[in-house]
């Protein structure tokens, strides 16, 4: 964690304090006036509602070392620690990719539409056993979050693993210089902020931004047609990965048991054991793999690693539900994509299956249309399909015509069919975006 001298930070974040407090040190950095631990540099942004520059008495006053202030915000107490900058998230900007050329850990940048969190999991999960790893927490993945991970990485940090997250053109730039990668990786193109960026062409051109500030690897999924011709034009070393044959890397050789999938990563013959359910985590584990490589282990010892992966919660996170029954909690978001990833899944499964489904959000005007692609998805794939929603019910619309389907008005209804349905060989999966709070359901059903 950060630890400097007044001094120290307003030059690296390009600001200016007065002689009295130089030498006044903080430890770590703060945003939040609420959440103020001991000796940290408080930052108040100017928000829609409220400006964070009403609470820096109180911030400092609750243990706060020193605050920012922006020059243009009146009434600054010259009694108090400040650090005055023209502007506080460009200034926090600075001031970490200042702090990161001092810590000079290696950086892995992830990008996607889907699986970052995860796929930084699993990077973390294979490079911790070995390396100093700091990885971005929770889904701090913005242009606030991304430099607060930074300032937390501590002196003696060898890699940091950063989730790149945008909602428009521009971000991931941002992100990425910011940030310089030695590895790059967009995990895939999906559909999400479509409303903001007219297609997944578009969707592609902005991840593609993570390329930027890369000077090293860049690994992308390589059965996405859209970021092949992208991925020329980068210059440096690249990695095309996917199931697909004309990938330089493959994954190959796919079993899945019970709780786990296996498979290879071409050119290495070991046998690759994910404790998790699905394709797409075999994607997101076989990207770690490639880094795993790089940073010089062995397959072997990325498959002990592997073994020891803690999930952050509710993505295809196994519960045990009443009569043994097995229930999935996928809950945390959806897009048409992972939607379709979570109905292979259920679909490579033995037992009684069932999967809930609810509404994807934010899709823009072709709503129908994806929930619709998502009910034409059971084409072939046997289970018995629950939506409530209604957007879900463009899903239940075309599921209908080719498996079992129900549509429910309310989650509670969901809840009251599936309790008398539990037996040890049903297994369900819940998944929607998450306004739909889905696992609402699974609290039902297991009181
Ligand atoms: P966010 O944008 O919310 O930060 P994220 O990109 O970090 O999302 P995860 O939190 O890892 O993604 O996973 C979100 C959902 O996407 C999960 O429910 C999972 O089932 C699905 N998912 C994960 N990886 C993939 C993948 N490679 N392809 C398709 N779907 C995936
Ligand atoms: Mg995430």
């Amino acid at each position: 964690m950060i630890k400097r001298t007044l001094q120290e930070i307003a030059q690296m974040a390009g600001g200016t304090v007065s002689d009295a407090y130089k030498t006044t040190e903080v430890a770590g950095v703060a945003i939040d006036s609420r959440k103020i631990t001991e000796g940290v540099l408080f930052i108040p942004f100017k928000g829609e509602q409220t400006d964070g520059h009403r609470f820096v008495s109180q911030a400092i006053a609750d243990g706060a070392a020193a605050s920012f202030w922006q020059e243009d915000v009146p009434g600054a107490p010259a009694d108090l620690p400040l650090v005055m900058v023209d502007d506080c998230l460009q200034a926090l900007q600075r001031l970490s990719r200042a702090y990161l050329k001092e810590v000079k850990p290696k950086v892995i940048g992830i990008t996607g539409s889907n699986g970052k969190t995860t796929t930084k999991d699993i990077v973390s999960a294979v490079l911790s056993p070995v390396f100093k790893v700091k990885k971005t927490l929770g889904n701090y993945n913005n242009e606030i979050g991304l430099p607060l991970t930074i300032c937390q990485l501590d002196d003696d940090t060898e890699i940091s693993i950063l989730e790149m997250g945008m909602s428009g053109f521009g971000e991931i730039s941002l992100l990425s210089t910011l940030a310089e990668p030695d590895v790059a990786v967009i995990t895939n193109i999906g559909e999400s902020h479509m409303r903001d960026l007219g297609s997944r062409a578009g969707i592609a051109r902005a991840k593609f931004e993570i390329t930027d500030g890369l000077s090293g690897l860049f690994i992308y999924d390589g059965d996405e047609p859209l970021l092949a011709p992208l991925a020329e034009t980068y210059k440096g070393e690249r990695a095309a990965l996917g199931l697909n044959e004309d990938n330089p890397y493959r994954i190959t050789d796919i079993h899945m048991t019970d709780g786990a999938i296996q498979f290879k990563v071409t050119p290495s013959d070991t046998v690759l054991t994910l404790p998790m359910l699905g394709i797409h985590n075999a994607r997101n584990a076989a990207i770690a793999i490639l880094i795993g490589r790089r940073f010089g282990l062995t397959d072997e010892a990325i498959n002990m690693h592997l073994q020891q992966l803690e999930m952050t919660g509710m993505r295809m996170e196994q519960l045990a539900g009443p009569n043994g029954s097995l229930l999935i909690n996928d809950a945390y978001n959806a897009s048409p994509t992972s939607m379709k990833a979570a109905i292979d899944t259920v679909n490579g499964m033995t037992g009684d299956k069932y999967i809930v489904l609810s509404d994807v959000l934010e899709l823009g005007p072709d709503e129908e249309q994806y929930h619709r692609e998502v009910g034409k998805y059971f084409d072939g794939r046997q289970m018995t399909v629950i939506t409530t929603g209604r957007a879900a019910e463009h899903i239940h619309d075309e599921a209908k015509k080719l498996t079992t389907a129900y549509h429910f008005d309310d989650k509670g209804a969901v809840a009251e069919f599936l309790r008398p349905r539990l037996t040890a060989d049903t297994v369900v999966l819940f998944k929607a975006s998450r306004g739909m709070a889905l696992e609402t359901i699974i609290e039902n059903i297991s009181n």
